[in-house]
């Protein structure tokens, strides 16, 4: 399945997490360690999206490959989250079906897959206008996931809460299924656990996500299956899903 992670804090360059780390994304892209029978390597694509913005990057492809991303990651941010992805088998391989997803307010990434897609989430699917189906970015299980998910945080809800919802509900309807997200608006992150593994850092007035330790500081924490974390700078709060 695919890697991901997300950043708050104060400012540093895309290219510390991205490129730098000894356990980087881009090293996670070829050499993952845990991918718990989820796929080898995530090499069908990748994305970064950052704050303020958020500013989103993403496409289909090898992360190492792009010179581009390169250049770009020289940017500093306070608040980031990027993605590499393998492909769920059948589904396609485009720039738009890359993480992050975003609504020009939240970035979101799915690591994992609805299994029995699409017929499991049909009825979820049904409660979208015509409209968000047509304009999804991509047909899979993680684009239709976020077009749910836009839709109900534009109610004000709370972030983490919505999130809870959503994987209750794909996890009640397709009970198989991995569900592990993160989402961020710049302020917050929050991310779920449900089959795959997610890594936390906090160092001073930063915290770090990851699905794998980016670097062997032992202040990384690994966040139990099936739980929900939020985190700002200064708090970090894990739940049971
Ligand atoms: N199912 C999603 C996709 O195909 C996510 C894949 C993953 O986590 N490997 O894009």
């Amino acid at each position: 399945m695919c890697r991901h992670l997300a950043y708050l804090g104060p400012a540093l360059p895309l290219a510390r997490l991205l490129f730098d780390a000894p356990h980087s994304l881009e090293r996670q892209s070829y050499a993952p360690q845990d991918m718990r029978a989820g796929g080898t390597v995530n090499v069908d694509g990748y994305g970064v999206g950052w704050f303020p913005g958020p500013v989103r990057y993403r496409r289909a492809g090898t992360l190492w490959s792009d010179a581009n991303l390169r250049q770009l990651a020289a940017t500093e941010s306070t608040a980031f989250l990027a993605a590499v992805r393998s492909a769920t088998v059948g589904m396609p391989v485009a720039d738009a079906a890359c993480a992050p997803f975003t609504d020009g307010t939240w970035l979101f990434s799915h690591n994992g897959r609805v299994d029995g897609w699409p017929h499991t989430v049909a009825g979820l699917a049904k409660t979208l206008d015509v409209t968000d189906l047509l304009t999804m970015d991509a047909p899979t299980d993680s684009a239709l996931l976020w077009a749910v998910l836009s839709r109900r945080l534009e109610t004000g809800k709370n972030p983490d809460q919505v999130l809870v919802e959503l994987v209750r509900e794909v996890a009640d309807a397709a009970p198989k299924s991995r569900l592990n997200f993160l989402l961020t608006n710049g302020k917050v992150l929050v991310g779920t656990t449900w089959t795959h593994a997610l890594w936390v850092l906090v160092q001073g007035q930063s915290v770090t996500l990851a699905s794998e330790p980016l670097d062997d500081d032992p202040g990384w924490r690994e966040i139990p299956d099936r739980h929900v974390v939020t985190a700002a700078p200064s708090t970090v709060e894990v739940r049971p899903l």
